[in-house]
């Protein structure tokens, strides 16, 4: 059983959660869709640290998007709706309560009068799990006088009538049920497994699925994850796709001895292994430009350049920021 102030917070989150789900562009297509419009905001904010956060750490910046995404949307953008969903529940609460009370009172006083009676008719008439707080935390067995009990169910509910006025959005944030983590808890579950060349997430729905490889439509160049050639300074500026149909070879971790040609990737190692990188695959302008936009705070954070063998081609420079986030339409839907 829980109070009713709490079942009425959780049934608005539940019922925002809900709304979002099905109307909010970021929040109701696939995992590539939550994908690109996280890109979208990173490209618009240019926030470097954020773009860093997440290549390491993927899935700490798709929940901090989605909770500032639910936040706008039911503080700021959509407040009034918000309000609207939270009053029509204050009032069903109130409708499903007093229903009870009359019911249980009508039904006892027609029949015998006994107290459990009046108890059993009332939870039943409390549908889902609702119950009045004053009243559930003493021992019914206990009560032998009706009319005692049925006053204190009544101030119970004078209680619940008095809390819903002081009920607000912002109290939502407090109770178990959040809008923002039912969003998060749904649409982060899928695989978060990282293509160890690129940190591309892998697009399978399934948490994890042993049957498939991991895979990806589109990777990115491997320097952004700071793999350059061996002993020098030189990031690697090519994407995944290019590496798996070249005849180079890499060094699959930091100490490894014995070079890989990339074409047997799958033989670097475990997490090589999972990967299915084909050959083919569009390289997104998004990721030409990151590179451009950020070489020299990537050339910092890797402690590395973007030159020799690792020199930023020409045609990429001439990328624009709307170019960049257009390009991410290819990724399938074209509501950026
Ligand atoms: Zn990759
Ligand atoms: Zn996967
Ligand atoms: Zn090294």
């Amino acid at each position: 059983m829980i109070s009713t102030v709490e079942a009425l917070y959780n049934r608005t989150a539940i019922g925002l959660a809900h709304q979002m789900k099905c109307n909010y562009p970021a929040f109701n297509g696939n995992t590539l869709d939550l994908e690109k419009h996280i890109l979208k905001s990173l490209a618009e904010k240019e926030n470097f640290d954020d773009f860093i956060t997440y290549i390491k750490n993927p899935r700490r910046q798709t929940e901090a998007f989605i909770r500032a995404e639910v936040k706008k949307y039911i503080f700021t953008d959509h407040k009034d709706e918000a309000v609207i969903i939270l009053n029509k529940n204050v009032h069903d609460i109130n409708t499903t309560v007093s229903q009870a009370l009359f019911t249980a009172t009508q039904k006892v006083q027609t029949q015998s009068g006994y107290t459990d009676t009046w108890l059993k008719e009332f939870f039943s008439a409390l549908n889902d799990n609702l119950t009045l707080d004053p009243i559930c935390s003493q021992n019914f067995s206990d009560i032998k006088d009706f009319d005692f009990l049925r006053r204190e169910t009544e101030k119970g509910f004078a209680s619940i009538i008095e809390q819903m006025r002081s009920i607000s959005l912002d109290k939502m944030q407090e109770s178990r049920l959040k809008p923002d983590e039912i969003l998060v808890d749904q649409l982060c579950k899928h695989c978060w497994v990282k293509c160890p060349f690129c940190s591309a997430i892998c697009t399978n729905t399934i948490e994890d699925h042993k049957d498939d490889d991991h895979s990806v439509p589109f990777h990115r160049p491997n320097g952004i994850q700071g793999w350059h050639y061996k002993g020098t300074v030189e990031l690697c500026i090519t994407f995944c796709t290019t590496n798996v149909s070249s005849d180079l070879k890499f060094y699959p971790y930091h100490n490894s001895e014995k070079s890989i040609p990339y074409k047997e990737y799958r033989n670097g190692g475990p997490e090589y292994k999972t990967w299915r990188i084909t050959p083919d695959g569009s390289k997104l302008s998004y990721w030409k430009w990151f590179v451009c936009r950020f070489q020299n705070k990537l050339e910092k954070h890797y402690n590395r350049k973007f030159q020799g063998r690792g020199e930023i081609p020409d045609d990429w420079k001439t990328i624009s920021k709307e170019e960049a986030i257009q390009s991410l339409d290819e990724m399938g839907f074209s509501d950026v």
